[in-house]
Formats: C-alpha cells, structure tokens, sequence
C-alpha cells in the first residue's frame, strides 16, 4: 500500500507553529510521508527538524499576500502590535486558500492538517475529496468551554464586570467574571476577530474532526465532554513535546533561536539548588505596560526567590521608558537571570532547579509545565488563556491563580506585586507548594505513559491513522462531525 501523505498547514504563530511541526514529525515518525506548508518565516525551524533527520517535506509560500495589505516584513502574528493591523492579518489568512489549492492539486495528498484560523481549510479538502483535521492548538476544557460560553452566554446574566458566574453543564462548576470572557466569545462585540472565530466554529462542525495535543489522563471529563455532549470526533495524541525524542541543541532552537547562550543558562541553573528556581515567561505574544513589569520586579523581590524571567523583546515596554526599578539588576544579581528575547523554554523547565513556572496559560507552556511536573502561578492575559487557567488551579489542582481579572489583547497591567510575591512563594514554598508539587508530579508521570507504545495518546493516533488509511481506500465508513449543538 502507498504511504499515507498528510499535508500540515500551521497559523503564522509560534504557539501554532511549534506543535504543529512537532505534529508532523509524529506522524512522520509513524510511517506517514508528512509535509508542511509553511510561509517564509517560519521556514528555519522546519529545516533545523529536517537536517535533525526527521523526513518531513516542506513547501514555502509567500506572505504576506499582495493584495492583503500588510507591509512587507511581517511574518508572524506576534508582530500585530495593534488591534488595527489584526484585519489585514485576517484577510492575509483567506488569501492563503488560493496557494493552498494550487499545491493540493499539485501534490495530492491524503489528509489536511489546517489550523483553526483557516475556517476556508474544510471546503478546500472537500475539493479534493480528502479529510480536513482542524488543529485548534489548546485543551479540551478550553474548546468545551468557550463553546458553553457561546451557547449560554451567562455574562450578560450579572449586573456587572466583576460579579462571578458559573458556566453551565460543564463537569466542573468553572466561575468567570465578564472581563475574563475573551472578545471573541462575547455577543456584543462584532470585529473581524469575532467574524473569524464564527467561520472558525462553523468549520469545525464540518470537518472530518479535531486533533488535540492532549492526553486522555490529564482532562477525561472534557475530552468525554467534547465527543459525547458536543459530539465532535477527536483525537489526543499528545503532548507532542514528549513524543519526538531530540537533542539539547534541537530544543534550545526550538521555536527561534534563543536569545541567550544556552549553555550558559544552564550553567546558571546547575549552580542552583533543585526546586530553587522560579521561571517567569508569558509565550510569545502577550505584552504588558512598563508599569506592569515594574510590579513584577517589585513581586519577584518581594518573594525572596531565585528567578529566571523572559521578558519579550521590544514590545513589552516603551523603549525609552525604564521598566526596572532601580538597582535591580544589582541587587539580584546571583539570585536573577533576565533573559531578553526568545529563551530556550523547554530546557530551563526541564531543568531540576526549576520549582515553579509563573505562566500565561498560553496551551504549549501549560502543557510544558506540566510535563516538567512542577507547580504553577497562573496569570492569563487573551486568548483562551482564562478557561486553561481554570484546568491548572482548580480541575488539576497544580497552581495558583495570581489573580489576574483582564482580559486583555495588547498592554496588558493590573497585578499587583504582593499579589505575584504571594503567589510565587505559595507554590515554592510550605505545606500547599509541596502537595501541589506531588501532584504535579503524577500528572508529569501521566504524560510520559500516554506517549508510550499502548499509552492512551499513541493508541489514539493509531486508531486516526487506521482511518485515514480506510478513508483512503474509498472505505468510508466515518461519519464527518455531527454536533448536535
Ligand atoms: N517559547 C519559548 N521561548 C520563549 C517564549 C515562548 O520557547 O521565550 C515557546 C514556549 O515554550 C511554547 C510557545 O513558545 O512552546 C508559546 O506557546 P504558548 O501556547 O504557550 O503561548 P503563545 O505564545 O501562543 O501565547
């Protein structure tokens, strides 16, 4: 029988990015001729896993499209700075359909892989008479809950943006106020995001199913939820970071390059006790004002604890503005590393003085953290990062929540310094850090086991790709998504 061909196509993101080629190297892995769709700036770390040896093909396109708008320069959404550039970003997805097309003609393979942001991605497949798989990138609670909020929109049930309310008929009683619920979930608000995330829940109820990088262990009630109550077809193969084994020099480009030396970094954390060291870093797109990094400066001096904190280049702050207080650098030096830019993230977590991980929730670092078994101070910022949060404090029981009650795409500010010094010390320190560091252990275990041969996550991408085959040969017998809501 011929190899299965699936082709990838990852959003212009590295949260997006980074799985789906660790997707495609799985898949790979399995025996599928596994290519990747990617636009010019993201070509590097797809060829960095090919000269690792990973067989994986590749085909470039070219963004961003003329017609869309964007200045030349942009490559990733990471470089939306404003809410007014988003638009034209949005349209520069849709006008990646037509090149899409052209290599699906060209080359025709046997499934799409296509992200979430390219709803266009299932009538596409559907020309070609393949299976398209959306690739969302976050949790099942997270998809289970931003559909129940879409569905019973209990926000507009409070007589204001900080009184709480329960989402309805989800397995755990999960309370929000209104300025958590992202804009995209929210009624009222009509922009092209909200236009975007319409088409997206739209496409997803056609097409073939969902792939989630998951595992069965770590959210059971929700990935019940989704098939059997929402009832979409899914599959957990994850988490992806686990499946592919590689080299140090592999994950410290993982994403872009790093921004420090990595040997140097983890020279610093060998120095350090285990458990010592708390790492603060907020993915690759939130940003927050100048006054907003001053107070975690202020939280991290408060607590007392040794530290490694990202802190994103450029965007965080006015360049001009002095977002330190004075005489930190200084005054933490032998307890302090900030690193300015892109940090090798997977190999400072999976560091054993690493105790604690301050995060966005962004999926790709909650899965992260929990892979590396420690406990988390949890500090959503946009996207679906408030329904993860939720997972980590309250489902899981393996962080903290630093409080943060805003929702919010750009200049994110508003905790304050006691609040994160708190946080930080509960989880590495005393009697709660420790039982949160036991079970945030257990679920580490969990993940390992789910990847392995016979493991829930590896006999789930069995059973896709047996279908896939099936498929193929003109055997149909799956049903596409059937939501009965
Ligand atoms: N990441 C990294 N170094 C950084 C910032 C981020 O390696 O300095 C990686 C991180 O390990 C994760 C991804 O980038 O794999 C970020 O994805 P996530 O879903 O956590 O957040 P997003 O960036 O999408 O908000």
């Amino acid at each position: 029988m011929n190899q299965l061909h699936v082709f990838f196509f990852p959003y212009l993101a590295h949260g997006h990015m980074i799985p789906t080629l660790e997707m495609a190297k799985l898949f790979a892995s399995r025996g599928v001729q596994a290519t990747m769709i990617v636009t010019p700036g993201f070509v590097e770390p797809v060829e960095n896993a090919r000269k690792s040896g990973f067989n994986i093909g590749i085909h470039v396109i070219k963004f961003p499209p003329e017609e869309s708008g964007l200045p030349d320069g942009i490559t990733s959404a990471d470089q939306i700075k404003s809410d007014d550039m988003f638009p034209k970003f949005v349209k520069s997805m849709e006008l990646l359909q037509e090149p899409v097309e052209k290599l699906l003609e060209e080359f025709r393979p046997d499934c799409l892989v296509a992200d979430m942001f390219f709803p266009w991605a299932t009538d596409t497949a559907a020309k070609f008479d393949i299976p398209r798989l959306l690739f969302h990138g976050t949790s099942f609670l997270a998809l289970c809950t931003s559909q129940h909020m879409r569905i019973y929109k209990p926000y507009k049930n409070v007589s204001s943006d900080s009184e709480e309310f329960v989402l309805p008929n989800l397995p755990h009683q999960l309370k929000f106020t209104r300025t958590q619920v992202p804009d995209f979930a929210r009624e009222e608000i009509v922009n092209e995001i909200t236009k975007l995330l319409t088409k997206v829940y739209e496409s997803e109820t056609r097409s073939y199913g969902v792939l989630f990088n998951s595992f069965y262990e770590l959210e059971p009630d929700y990935a019940d939820h989704y098939r059997k109550v929402l009832r979409r077809n899914a599959w957990h193969i994850g988490p992806l970071l686990l499946c592919n084994k590689e080299g140090e020099d592999f994950k410290a480009q993982r994403g872009k390059e790093s921004a420090i030396d990595e040997h140097e970094c983890l020279e610093w954390l060998n120095s350090k006790e285990p458990n010592s060291v708390v790492y603060i870093c907020f993915g690759s797109i939130a940003t927050f004002t100048a006054k907003q990094l001053y107070e975690i400066a202020k939280g991290l001096e408060i607590s007392g604890q040794k530290f490694i904190w990202v802190v994103r280049e450029g965007k965080n702050q006015d360049e001009n503005e002095n977002w330190l207080p004075e005489g930190f650098e200084e005054r933490t030096k032998d307890k302090g590393l900030i690193i300015r830019g892109w940090a090798p993230q997977l190999l400072i977590l999976e560091n054993k003085a690493i105790g604690g991980f301050v995060t966005h929730c962004g999926w790709n670092s909650t899965l992260e953290g929990v892979c590396s078994g420690v406990p988390m101070v949890t500090w959503p910022v946009f996207a679906e990062q408030f329904y993860n949060e939720k997972l980590v404090t309250e489902v899981l029981r393996i962080g903290v929540s630093v409080g943060s009650k805003q929702w919010k795409r750009v200049a994110s500010e508003g905790v304050e310094r006691e609040a994160i010094a708190l946080g930080i010390r509960k989880i590495m320190e005393g009697e709660e850090g420790a039982e949160m560091r036991r079970r945030a252990q257990e679920c580490k275990e969990q993940a390992r086991k789910a990847v392995e041969e016979d493991g829930s996550s590896y006999t789930d991408l069995s059973a896709l790709l047996q279908e896939l085959n099936t498929y193929r040969l003109g055997v149909n017998t799956l049903k596409f998504n059937n939501c009965s809501i």
